[in-house]
């Protein structure tokens, strides 16, 4: 498969921003700015608002997903919520491996690797997020943590359906803090992760999506998204606001 035959997807990630009524004049707003033509439109919502979101997004381009879920459909797992139960709201999919959830909530890469097949099992589109922190990329050590998060992650995901995870490449350094990869940095690291997909099936790393995220904007989202291995991009901040995330959308298309 050809970057041409991949289709673009932008995702706005809100992290534990927004209320259930922000979220539904939010989605009803992104909707007016955005057509179906040629980039998914993604927005990974907190639980509180899926419902809303999902109601407001209907017969609109967008597609709502959850930030988590645990890997049980059902148990004692106090405060979590199963794969079962995002479906039954009409969520698409789910991010999984958050570097937030892995520094604030002790998520696993043993965790995702039950999460992950979890999720396409019940029919949701994993968006798989890994990245080295600044001390590893100093270190040179990204390429060894890489290899470590994806081949875990994807360790019980049969080679058919890997093309149907969503890989996002998220060096912890560049999230939040303005300090955007370079062109060249992302284009490399998500090179090699699609080799590590590549080391499993070479038609999945061909059809796989992978994108970039790290303080992606408007202004910087042109010149990342015309990377060849560049897919798309998971957006945080610049997502909270409409008009940001419709740019970066419009520099996908
Ligand atoms: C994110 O939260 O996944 C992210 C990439 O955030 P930001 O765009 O704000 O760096």
């Amino acid at each position: 498969m050809t970057p041409e035959a991949r289709r673009p997807y932008i995702a706005g990630n809100w992290k534990m921003h927004k209320t259930a009524a922000e979220a539904r004049s939010f989605v009803e707003r992104l909707a007016g700015m955005v057509s179906a033509d040629s980039v998914d439109v993604g927005l990974c919502v907190p639980f509180t608002a899926l419902a809303a979101s999902v109601e407001a997004a209907r017969d609109t381009p967008i597609s709502i997903a959850a930030q988590n879920m645990h890997q049980e459909p059902a148990g004692a797992y106090t405060g979590e919520v199963s794969a079962p139960m995002l479906v039954e709201l009409g969520v698409r999919g789910v991010v999984l491996g958050h570097s937030e959830r892995r520094r604030y909530n002790g998520e696993t890469d043993r965790a995702l690797q039950e999460k992950v097949p979890a999720a396409l099992l019940n029919g949701l589109e994993p968006i798989l997020c890994v990245g080295e922190s600044e001390e590893e990329r100093e270190a040179e050590e990204t390429q060894r943590r890489l290899r470590h998060q994806v081949q875990e992650a994807i360790e019980n995901v049969p080679d058919d359906q890997l093309p149907a995870v969503v890989i996002a490449y998220e060096p912890i350094w560049a999230i939040g803090s303005g300090r955007v990869a370079t062109p060249g940095e992302a284009q490399e690291a998500i090179a090699f992760i699609r080799a590590l997909v590549g080391d499993r099936s070479r038609a999945a790393a061909a059809a796989v999506r992978v994108l970039y995220g790290g303080s992606v904007s408007a202004d910087n989202a042109v010149e990342l998204l015309a990377q060849p291995d560049i897919d798309g991009a998971l957006v945080g901040g610049a997502s909270l606001d409409p008009e940001n995330l419709a740019g970066i959308v419009t520099a996908a298309g």
